[in-house]
């Protein structure tokens, strides 16, 4: 499986970056070795001082696709949680100011934690509710509602370019208010006010 992220995907994120509004969804990848699941710990790597947090929307492909259009694109989900693409910031920052990839600040081990998957109807997908806690205090909340590009919107755009398989994630930006993790920090992801992810920095 592989993990699509959606960049700049909330205005208010893309402003407290600096980073221009995107009139097309900006695209990344990870790979499987970043997925963290069942609440596992996220271990602080030694090559950042900055790991931030980003609350996502994630949504599982549940059915092989290309090109597919965006009027179709709800046949390709059924089921939904919240992620956190967990970013170095700080290598990110000197990936942008030499125009390099940001592969190293994004894609590596651990850097893709997600909470268990619900199914949803596909009414409600742009008015989804969600936000985190750190230590019991909320610090990114965000609405679906709010995307640049919506989910289907996502899906269409992405599979022009990449075959979207049985069980691929997809990370749908997040709103505003990332910041740096520390050791002891406890993280809980809600969807809908309902508690979808649990776990510590170590
Ligand atoms: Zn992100």
């Amino acid at each position: 499986m592989k993990i699509i992220c959606i960049g700049r995907n909330y205005s208010e994120h893309a402003k407290e970056l600096n980073n221009p509004v995107p009139a097309e969804p900006v695209f990344f990848m990870k790979p499987d070795t970043a997925l963290l699941k069942d609440n596992e710990p996220f271990y602080l790597p030694d090559f950042s001082n900055d790991i931030h947090h980003e609350i996502e929307l994630v949504v599982k492909i549940s059915k092989a696709g290309k090109h597919i259009s965006q009027e179709f694109a709800k046949n390709y989900y059924e089921q939904v949680t919240v992620g956190i693409d967990f970013t170095a910031r700080d290598l990110q920052q000197q990936c942008k100011e030499k125009g390099l990839p940001w592969e190293k600040a994004k894609a590596f081990d651990g850097s893709a934690p997600v909470g268990t998957f619900i199914t949803i109807n596909h009414s409600e997908i742009n008015t989804l509710p969600f936000h985190l806690e750190i230590n019991g205090e909320t610090k990114q909340v965000g609405n679906t509602t709010d995307m640049l590009f919506s989910v289907d919107a996502i899906i269409a755009y992405v599979s022009k370019f990449v075959t979207l398989k049985t069980g691929d994630l997809i990370f749908t930006g997040t709103p505003a208010g990332v910041g740096a993790v520390k050791i002891g920090d406890k993280l809980k992801g809600y969807l809908n006010n309902q508690l979808m992810i649990d776990f510590e920095i170590k």
